[in-house]
């Protein structure tokens, strides 16, 4: 592969990331320890939330979350059906029920239009995915959750940093659902993720619900899971922090190339950036002939990807959940293709693809 999707060996942190982990081999404290808070109080900072609540993965970040918030049994939450499967998978978790409401076209997100249609009496929750980098339309689905007096837990997994209308992600709900898989803007070198919150009960029902629902040791005052973000993990996510708005830029400068690279391009079409804080977790283009430029890329060394080939409701697995049609996630689904992007993409590299792209003949 000439262009590989991504590249997640270290480079300029790589002494940083050796040195938090031989700190952690040193100390032999490898779970519930001093990196985890430390990281907790540096990534609350870090996404100008009150609290950080580090847990397993993303997954458990957003069912946590619900149940924390006593979301459960006979509850409805309103996701999107265009997202990670893992967002709604996690609501499923929590016992309650997901309801997809369409995206906007445009801005690949939850509908606000769309949600408050979907609202019954038994909706508990909102529960907007931050896709590929870019908020959801916060301010309007903020509205319809004040208005119904529903819950709202953002879902960060794609979205480190990003910002709605100037204001952090994470910010607009009650609580805020962070993965630091490995492919993420912040990885892990394995699975790994936090909740940000400003509800200090919140936290103390995480940090019990997190660690089998002890309230002390081999006190179990509730039916919690284990799902703690282990030392070794945090070190690295610590080390790793303080590249990350350094790493975003990077991100946002090589989406701002390729902008310009296929601009008028007649193979792919990039949609417009509908907010200025996105930090391109992705970089989605539409293309109606997708699978023939994937293969045409291909065949000259260029990795894509697609996110996501199938709306959730569609997947076999959520059949039980009698779902509406998502008319606008099912065209993204059989347009969006993801071009290789990554903060050590070079101007050179997305010249590469951008010019295999303009000479794909239709
Ligand atoms: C990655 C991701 C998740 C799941 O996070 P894990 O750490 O893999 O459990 C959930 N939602 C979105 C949008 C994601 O991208």
């Amino acid at each position: 592969m000439n262009v590989p999707f991504l590249q997640l060996r270290p480079a300029e942190d790589d002494a940083a990331v050796r040195e938090a982990i031989s700190r952690v081999l040193d100390s032999g404290w490898l779970v519930l320890g001093p990196e985890l808070e430390a990281f907790e109080r540096e990534f609350a900072v870090a996404t100008r939330a009150t609290h950080a609540v580090g847990v397993g993965n993303g997954t458990d970040a957003l069912a946590l979350s619900l149940r924390a918030l006593g979301i459960g049994p006979g509850d409805e939450v309103i996701t999107t059906p265009l997202s990670a499967a893992y967002s709604a998978l996690a609501v499923v978790m929590a016992g309650a029920r997901p309801v997809f409401a369409d995206i906007d076209p445009e801005r690949f997100t939850l509908d606000p239009q769309a949600t408050a249609a979907a609202v019954t009496s038994r909706t508990a929750a909102i529960l907007p995915v931050h896709l590929y980098g870019q908020a959801a339309d916060m301010d309007a689905l903020a509205a319809v959750a004040s208005r119904h007096h529903l819950a709202l837990v953002e879902d960060c997994c794609q979205a480190h940093l990003a910002t709605c209308n100037g204001r952090p992600v994470g910010s607009h709900g009650a609580a805020a659902a962070y993965s630091f898989y490995p492919t993420k803007n912040l990885g892990a070198f394995g699975d790994a993720g936090a909740i940000t919150t400003s509800d200090e009960g919140l936290v103390t029902r995480l940090k019990r619900l997190r660690n089998g629902g002890q309230t002390g040791r081999y006190q179990h005052a509730e039916l919690g899971v284990n799902s703690r973000l282990d030392e070794l993990q945090a070190a690295v996510l610590r080390a790793r922090l303080s590249f990350l708005p350094g790493w975003t830029g990077k991100r946002r400068e090589a989406a701002g190339r390729y902008r310009r690279a296929l601009a008028g391009n007649s193979a792919v079409r990039v949609p417009a950036e509908a907010d200025s804080g996105h930090v391109y977790h992705l970089m989605v283009v539409r293309a109606r002939a997708r699978e023939r430029l994937r293969q045409h890329l291909l065949e000259r060394g260029i990795e894509t990807l697609v996110h996501y080939p199938m709306p959730i409701p569609q997947q076999p697995a959520f059949a039980a959940f009698s779902p509406v049609a998502c008319p606008a996630a099912a065209a993204a689904c059989r347009e969006v293709l993801s071009l290789p992007l990554h903060h050590r993409l070079d101007a050179g590299t997305i010249d590469l693809v951008a010019g295999t792209i303009s000479a794909f003949g239709d």
